[in-house]
C-alpha cells in the first residue's frame, strides 16, 4: 500500500467520521426536546468517535457539549451564551459551570 493512498484513506475515514459526528448532533438537537436523554447518549457517540479517531469535534458541535459534564446544551434552556471580549462565555446549568471559547463568527 503507498504512502499516498495510505494518507487518501485516512482522509476518508476522518470525513467520514466527521459527517457522522454531524448527524448524531442534528438527532441530539431533534430529540432533545422529548427525549433528553437521548441527546446525551449522542453526544456520548460524537465523544466517542472524536477520541477513537483522534480528531477534535467540530467547534459548532463542541460550543454545545459541556466540557465538564458532557451535557447537551440548548441555548436558553439548560444553558446561557454571551460574549465577552473576544470570547464566547458559555454557562451550563446542569453543572454550574462556565466554560469559554475564542469567539470567530461563524458565517
Ligand atoms: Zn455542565
Amino acid at each position: 500500500m503507498s504512502r499516498v493512498f495510505r494518507k487518501q484513506q485516512k482522509n476518508l475515514i476522518k470525513d467520514v467520521a466527521t459527517q457522522r459526528m454531524w448527524r448524531l448532533f442534528e438527532l441530539a438537537k431533534m430529540e432533545y426536546a422529548e427525549h433528553p436523554d437521548r441527546s446525551e447518549r449522542y453526544v456520548q457517540l460524537i465523544r466517542n468517535i472524536s477520541m477513537r479517531n483522534r480528531m477534535s469535534i467540530p467547534r459548532e458541535i463542541k460550543s454545545r457539549i459541556c466540557k465538564h459534564c458532557y451535557a447537551f446544551l440548548v441555548p436558553g434552556n439548560n444553558a446561557r451564551y454571551r460574549l465577552n471580549e473576544g470570547y464566547i462565555v458559555i454557562f451550563c446549568k446542569h453543572c454550574g459551570k462556565e466554560m469559554r471559547y475564542p469567539y470567530k463568527r461563524l458565517d
